[in-house]
Protein backbone atom coordinates (compact mmCIF):
# COMPACT_ATOMS: atom_id res chain seq x y z
CA UNK A 1 0.00 0.00 0.00
CA UNK A 2 1.32 3.16 -0.85
CA UNK A 3 1.77 5.55 2.07
CA UNK A 4 -0.18 8.80 0.15
CA UNK A 5 -2.69 6.64 0.24
CA UNK A 6 -6.20 8.33 1.80
CA UNK A 7 -9.45 6.46 2.00
CA UNK A 8 -11.25 10.03 2.24
CA UNK A 9 -9.89 11.22 -1.43
CA UNK A 10 -10.24 7.89 -2.63
CA UNK A 11 -13.02 7.13 -5.41
CA UNK A 12 -14.53 3.89 -6.94
CA UNK A 13 -16.20 4.23 -10.53
CA UNK A 14 -16.57 8.12 -9.79
CA UNK A 15 -18.55 7.02 -5.87
CA UNK A 16 -16.33 8.25 -2.94
CA UNK A 17 -14.78 5.09 -1.58
CA UNK A 18 -16.44 5.88 2.06
CA UNK A 19 -19.91 5.68 0.69
CA UNK A 20 -19.45 2.34 -0.80
CA UNK A 21 -19.47 -0.89 2.01
CA UNK A 22 -17.37 -3.45 0.86
CA UNK A 23 -15.23 -5.20 3.04
CA UNK A 24 -14.90 -8.61 4.87
CA UNK A 25 -16.64 -9.32 8.01
CA UNK A 26 -14.93 -11.75 10.31
CA UNK A 27 -17.33 -14.58 11.31
CA UNK A 28 -15.28 -15.53 15.00
CA UNK A 29 -16.86 -18.75 15.42
CA UNK A 30 -15.02 -19.87 12.53
CA UNK A 31 -11.81 -17.91 12.77
CA UNK A 32 -8.73 -19.53 14.25
CA UNK A 33 -6.64 -16.21 14.17
CA UNK A 34 -3.92 -18.05 12.02
CA UNK A 35 -3.29 -14.55 10.04
CA UNK A 36 -3.35 -15.83 7.11
CA UNK A 37 -5.47 -13.40 5.57
CA UNK A 38 -3.45 -10.29 7.18
CA UNK A 39 -0.18 -11.65 5.44
CA UNK A 40 -1.75 -11.82 2.44
CA UNK A 41 -3.53 -9.16 1.86
CA UNK A 42 -1.25 -5.86 1.38
CA UNK A 43 -3.61 -2.89 1.88
CA UNK A 44 -3.57 -3.08 5.57
CA UNK A 45 -7.01 -3.77 6.47
CA UNK A 46 -6.73 -6.06 9.38
CA UNK A 47 -4.45 -5.90 12.24
CA UNK A 48 -3.81 -8.14 15.16
CA UNK A 49 -4.69 -7.24 18.63
CA UNK A 50 -3.17 -9.32 20.91
CA UNK A 51 -4.38 -7.23 24.02
CA UNK A 52 -8.29 -8.17 23.15
CA UNK A 53 -10.41 -11.62 22.85
CA UNK A 54 -10.90 -10.71 19.12
CA UNK A 55 -6.98 -11.17 17.83
CA UNK A 56 -7.95 -10.22 14.47
CA UNK A 57 -10.22 -7.21 13.57
CA UNK A 58 -10.65 -5.52 10.48
CA UNK A 59 -8.76 -1.56 11.24
CA UNK A 60 -9.21 0.05 7.95
CA UNK A 61 -12.23 -1.49 6.13
CA UNK A 62 -11.71 1.16 3.38
CA UNK A 63 -8.61 0.18 2.45
CA UNK A 64 -10.45 -2.91 1.05
CA UNK A 65 -10.51 -3.12 -2.62
CA UNK A 66 -13.46 -3.24 -4.16
CA UNK A 67 -15.26 -6.50 -5.20
CA UNK A 68 -12.00 -8.07 -4.57
CA UNK A 69 -12.62 -11.43 -2.21
CA UNK A 70 -8.88 -12.63 -2.42
CA UNK A 71 -8.27 -13.13 1.15
CA UNK A 72 -11.95 -15.08 1.33
CA UNK A 73 -10.51 -17.78 -0.75
CA UNK A 74 -7.56 -18.38 1.18
CA UNK A 75 -9.37 -18.45 4.27
CA UNK A 76 -9.51 -22.13 5.26
CA UNK A 77 -12.14 -21.89 7.93
CA UNK A 78 -14.36 -20.51 5.45
CA UNK A 79 -14.50 -17.46 8.27
CA UNK A 80 -14.26 -14.07 5.67
CA UNK A 81 -17.55 -12.81 4.72
CA UNK A 82 -18.55 -9.70 1.81
CA UNK A 83 -22.03 -8.30 0.89
CA UNK A 84 -23.47 -9.66 -1.79
CA UNK A 85 -21.49 -7.93 -5.06
CA UNK A 86 -24.85 -7.25 -6.86
CA UNK A 87 -26.06 -5.49 -4.24
CA UNK A 88 -23.40 -2.96 -3.90
CA UNK A 89 -23.49 -3.02 -8.29
CA UNK A 90 -26.87 -1.68 -7.73
CA UNK A 91 -25.88 0.69 -4.66
CA UNK A 92 -22.72 2.11 -7.06
CA UNK A 93 -25.09 2.80 -10.08
CA UNK A 94 -27.77 4.78 -7.54
CA UNK A 95 -25.19 6.33 -6.22
CA UNK A 96 -23.61 7.63 -9.77
CA UNK A 97 -27.47 8.51 -10.76
CA UNK A 98 -27.87 11.07 -7.87
CA UNK A 99 -24.24 12.61 -8.22
CA UNK A 100 -25.25 12.94 -12.27
CA UNK A 101 -28.97 14.93 -10.94
CA UNK A 102 -26.96 17.15 -8.63
S1 LIG B 1 -7.35 -16.39 7.30
FE1 LIG B 1 -9.39 -16.78 8.13
S2 LIG B 1 -9.01 -18.03 9.94
FE2 LIG B 1 -7.06 -17.06 9.40
S3 LIG B 1 -7.03 -15.18 10.66
FE3 LIG B 1 -7.90 -14.66 8.65
S4 LIG B 1 -10.12 -14.83 8.96
FE4 LIG B 1 -9.16 -15.92 10.63
S1 LIG C 1 -10.67 -8.52 -0.15
FE1 LIG C 1 -8.67 -8.12 -1.09
S2 LIG C 1 -8.19 -6.01 -0.52
FE2 LIG C 1 -9.89 -6.66 0.77
S3 LIG C 1 -8.96 -7.37 2.65
FE3 LIG C 1 -9.17 -9.15 1.33
S4 LIG C 1 -7.27 -9.34 0.14
FE4 LIG C 1 -7.34 -7.29 1.07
Amino acid sequence: MSESYNADKETFMGVPRKEIPWWPTIDYDKCDFCMECDKFCPHNVFVKREEENKKLIVKNPYNCVVFCRACAKICAPDALKFPEKRDITKLIKKLRAEKKED
